[in-house]
């Protein structure tokens, strides 16, 4: 039933409820961004609990595109991660949807999109169509046909975050995750690195997409690890911020992060998230 509250923001960003919680907790975004803060009622507390799920299976279905900010919010149809994967460009930070169409709004200006993105991501612009009536942006549930919530699907997306929580055995460290104060993008990126979710070389290539396996740094064999970790570009950066190499031994960056949570504040892990992203991004350009 919460879950069902928290989606009524999202839905209805002009009712009255809305607008009290909204002035009171997220006057600055959407409820997706919203944070527990100081002094919140126990509604709210309760309600904020349903925004991870929210999180998983909400995003927005373009019309018009003016709503939409093109680096920050969930937009593409794809389960695996419904946000724009390429770096974001210096001077662009605030481009909106609209602003990737043609003058008419009609047509996606596939130059811009070559220009601004890479290929996974032109390829899922370009897959989204385009209405002829310039109807407005709207929120939709993922995973229902007319795109409604519905709290039987939620509450399966509830248990599969339950069941990802659960498999990590380290569910204190997914709620700091969620609290952090970065912006919802950037946690979806740690979320998905963590559950080993990124595009590295080796995933395509498990994934019978016959690409080179090898990073194009330092040619050895590239999964997410190498990437954010041990390529010795990561392995300067991350010393360059303080964090000790000898430490990096895991096999999977998912237990190395979580070491990192139990050792170190929020400002911290906010940086160290800084950091992984940027190091995705800076691989991201030069492939
Ligand atoms: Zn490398």
């Amino acid at each position: 039933m919460l879950g069902k509250q928290g989606w009524h923001f999202l839905a209805h960003p002009d009712s009255l409820v809305t607008s009290v919680f909204k002035a009171n907790y997220f006057s600055l975004g959407d409820f997706l961004e919203a944070v527990e803060g100081s002094n919140s009622s126990f509604v709210w507390r309760s309600i904020l609990q349903s925004q991870i799920v929210l999180k998983h299976g909400c995003r927005w279905r373009v019309g018009n595109g003016a709503k939409i900010k093109v680096w920050h919010d969930p937009w593409f149809n794809d389960s695996d991660n419904f946000y724009v994967d390429s770096f974001i460009v210096p001077g662009c930070e605030d481009l909106l949807v609209k602003d990737l169409m043609d003058i008419e709004g009609r047509n996606w200006n596939f130059e811009l999109l070559h220009g601004l993105f890479q290929q996974r991501d032109v390829a899922a612009i370009s897959s989204i169509p385009i209405s002829s009536f310039g109807r407005e942006d709207i929120w939709i549930w993922h995973y229902a046909k007319k795109g409604l919530y519905i709290v039987k699907s939620a509450n399966h997306v509830a248990r599969a975050v339950l069941r990802d929580q659960r498999n990590f055995s380290t569910p204190v460290c997914w709620l700091k995750l969620w609290k952090l104060l970065i912006s919802p993008k950037l946690k979806n990126f740690i979320w998905r690195t963590c559950r080993d979710l990124l595009p590295s070389r080796l995933r395509l290539n498990q994934r019978d997409l016959q690409v080179d396996q090898t990073c194009v740094l330092c040619g050895q064999e590239e999964d997410s690890v190498h990437a954010l970790l041990k390529c010795p570009l990561a392995i300067d950066c991350w010393k360059l911020i303080g964090v000790d190499y000898s430490r990096i031994v895991y096999a999977e960056f998912r237990s190395w992060f979580f070491s990192l949570f139990q050792q170190s504040n929020s400002k911290c892990i906010a940086k160290f998230c800084a950091m992984a992203w940027s190091l995705w991004g800076s691989r991201n350009q030069l492939i």
